[in-house]
């Protein structure tokens, strides 16, 4: 190769397209350098995130109303809960859920093949939602199949029931919860939360109210599948006023109305008043309808205030106000699925070996309360609670 002349004008040029040369050439080596793959990195303290925790399997016995408009679609919000398996009298409709929430038709059981869950490893728990006079023989049935249950409330047609389910669950070692599904949302918590903490003062009374209008056929109104307004609607009344004052009644009064030209009220009462006296002095005045409009609400009178849960007992839509010094205030929260709440909460005592915040104490003190209402309003008097 000829050397350039440097005093050759056009050695710059040579020089200058040379050393372009020189650094495209440059620039390509270091692009072919840069590695295509990433280095096999690794943190030096690996943090390994916890896995999504098991569900619990759920066997939903009975598909009523309540079983397939609320809990079936509940099982969506939930995190620690899953439908595995389904109970019913109804083949087809059964086969029907089934096929839409993805449950294997082979855990499709009928009321006879019901015992059969003993050999189905999938179900944690059992999920009773027929009618009252069905809790007891059902959860006796699921507590010797092996399974943990929640319960419907009320939580059975008489006391002697509840303990028979009380003591079969301790026998078999296994959780018994009823469903209060209020007891696992926002609203009636935070309630709890302000007039135990004494944010209206001391709590002097309690008016609450559960009406509806509840039309023909319906396991409600029959006296052999344990119906009533009560039981049905007026315990959500006689529940709130246990869980705000956090005590149980000493004693109670009741009126009944069973309009004898109504086919509806044949055997079982349209309305019934009570009033509970508790052991601090709180005086609660509750009613519950099968004939009326809805009214679904709570009022908790204190000494400097008084809060308001209006509506308080429905699925969706609670109000929380408290009045205080002559001034309201509404409590904004987040509204959450009752349902999800609940049955979430009965999988960590499942899957955890927690307690359930509603065990079957707490469906027994009602009914036990339930039973003095019942005898009240036959005798006219005021009854003592049993313990
Ligand atoms: P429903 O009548 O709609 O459903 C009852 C289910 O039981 C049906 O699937 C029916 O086929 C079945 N069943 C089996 N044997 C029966 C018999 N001998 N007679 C009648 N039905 C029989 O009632 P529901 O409204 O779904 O209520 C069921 C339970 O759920 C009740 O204990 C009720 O108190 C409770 N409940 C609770 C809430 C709540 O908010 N927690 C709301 C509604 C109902």
């Amino acid at each position: 190769m000829i050397a350039p002349n440097p005093n050759d004008p056009d050695r710059r040029t040579f020089l200058a397209v040379a050393g372009a040369g020189v650094l495209v050439s440059n620039i390509m080596a270091q692009k072919q350098a840069v590695p295509l793959a990433p280095p096999d990195k690794q943190p030096p303290d690996l943090k390994v995130p916890d896995p999504p925790k098991k569900p619990a399997g759920y066997a939903i016995v009975g598909l009523g109303q309540l079983a397939l408009e609320q809990v079936m679609p509940a099982f969506a919000e939930c995190k620690r809960s899953k439908p595995v398996a389904l109970v019913s009298g109804h083949p087809d409709k059964a086969k029907k859920v089934a096929a839409a929430y993805g449950i294997d038709p082979k855990n499709v059981y009928d009321y006879q093949t019901y015992d059969k869950l003993a050999d189905n490893p999938a179900v944690d728990a059992v999920y009773i939602i027929l009618p009252n006079s069905m809790h007891a023989e059902y959860t006796l049935r699921g507590l010797k199949a092996g399974k943990h249950v929640l319960c419907e409330k009320p939580m059975a047609a008489n006391v002697a029931e509840c303990e028979r389910m009380i003591d079969a669950a301790k026998e078999a070692k296994k959780k018994l919860m009823i469903a209060y599904r209020l007891r696992y949302e926002p609203f009636n918590m935070k309630a709890i939360e302000l007039v135990r903490g004494g944010e209206i003062g001391k709590l002097k009374s309690i008016t609450a109210s559960h009406c509806q209008n509840t039309e023909a056929p319906n396991i409600r109104l029959s006296r052999e599948l344990a119906g009533g307004p009560v039981g049905d609607v007026g315990i959500y009344c006689l529940n709130a006023c246990r869980y705000l004052t956090g005590e149980e009644p000493t004693e109670v009064t009741a009126v009944a109305q069973q309009p004898k030209d109504d086919p509806r009220f044949k055997e079982v009462p349209e309305s019934v008043t009570f009033t509970l006296r508790f052991p601090s002095g709180v005086i609660a005045t509750c009613d519950c309808s099968f004939g009326t409009d809805e009214s679904r609400r709570y009022r908790a009178l204190g000494a400097d205030g008084f809060l308001e849960l209006d509506p308080s007992f429905p699925y969706h839509g609670l109000r929380l106000r408290v009045q205080k010094g002559g001034k309201i205030s509404e409590y904004k929260l987040e509204e959450k699925n009752h349902f999800a709440g609940e049955m979430d909460h009965f999988s960590e005592c499942v899957l955890d070996g927690k307690d359930p915040r509603t065990p079957g104490e707490e469906g027994l003190a009602d009914v036990r309360v339930i039973a003095a209402i019942e005898e009240a309003w036959k005798i006219g008097k005021m009854v003592a609670v049993s313990k």
